[in-house]
């Protein structure tokens, strides 16, 4: 257990009953504790939704960015400290959508941060507008004769863009996702947990049952450093099949340890950086 013997809870969750985000929330405290984190030794970024709220409940280093900016913010702690654990906490419609171009660019530079997506394919928090995930024809308030356009797939998507570790998780799945997560932290470069989860309120199709009946595990044999492969299985999703697990995994080089100015220190611990009088002087 880390010296504090913190859990990392935070205040009570306003979350509806019964929302996937309660599962999730729980994996990703879980996920810290295994992995013997104490509160001052992580930072989380939130995005915009439900699942930004998280920023009440987790007892740690956070910050709740602007819409669809969690990302370019994670991005920036970890190049002024390399050596700091950043994880990324957003929804669909914030990370796919408003931020999906941050997505691409955090995995094509492979930055060394994990990225977890409540993905309940429909804006929860403002009650239930279409989200880039929505099934094509889904009905909601923004269309109520049903959606024209295509969903995104967030897995083939950051695949194809040089993400090295893509895997998907399960709200109803606590401690096959607490085990994901874990996965996802402890690699290093870019990671991506796209998280199925049900919004009991405002998404009628994608339910708890909708999903029991279309989910599986990933067989213990599967391979998980062979791109093609990696590619047909995360296109299963595009036949509403879910398969769990990690989908992708390879080492590569970090954004930050590709970065000759940070071979012997963090920005932070260089005095140019911390030493705001000096840093002031240059502008002056
Ligand atoms: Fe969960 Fe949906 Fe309620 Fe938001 S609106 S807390 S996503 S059930």
């Amino acid at each position: 257990m880390n010296s504090l013997n913190q859990d990392f809870t935070g205040y009570s969750p306003t979350w509806c009953p019964g929302c996937g985000n309660w599962g999730i929330g729980s994996a990703i405290k879980q996920a810290l504790v295994q992995l013997d984190f104490s509160p001052d030794q992580i930072v989380a970024v939130f995005g915009i939704g439900c699942s930004g709220n998280m920023n009440d409940f987790l007892n740690a280093y956070g910050f709740h960015a602007l819409h669809g900016r969690a990302i370019p913010l994670a991005i920036g702690i970890k190049l002024a400290n390399h050596k700091l654990p950043v994880i990324v906490i957003v929804g669909d419609g914030d990370c796919y959508g408003e931020g999906g171009n941050h997505l691409i660019h955090a995995a094509r530079g492979n930055h060394d941060i994990t990225v977890i997506v409540h993905n309940n394919r429909v804006y929860g928090l403002t009650t239930g507008q279409t989200s880039p995930t929505s099934a094509k024809g889904f009905k909601s308030k923004s269309t109520p004769l049903g959606l024209l356009e295509a969903s995104i797939n967030p897995l083939t998507l950051v695949l194809t863009q040089g993400a090295t570790f893509v895997a998907q998780g399960y709200a109803g799945d606590v401690n096959h996702l607490t085990q994901i997560i874990k996965a996802a932290i402890s690699h290093r470069g870019f990671s991506l947990v796209n998280i199925i989860q049900p919004c009991v309120s405002f998404n009628k199709i994608n339910t708890y049952q909708y999903y029991q009946e279309r989910i599986y595990n990933l067989d213990e044999n599967y391979i998980t450093d062979d791109l093609n492969k990696a590619l047909i299985k995360a296109s299963e999703i595009n036949q509403e099949k879910f398969p769990l697990g990690i989908i992708y995994q390879k080492q590569s080089p970090t954004f930050t340890e590709d970065l000759i100015q940070l071979k012997e220190k963090t920005l932070i611990e260089k005095e140019r950086f911390s030493n705001t009088d000096l840093l002031i002087k240059e502008f002056i």
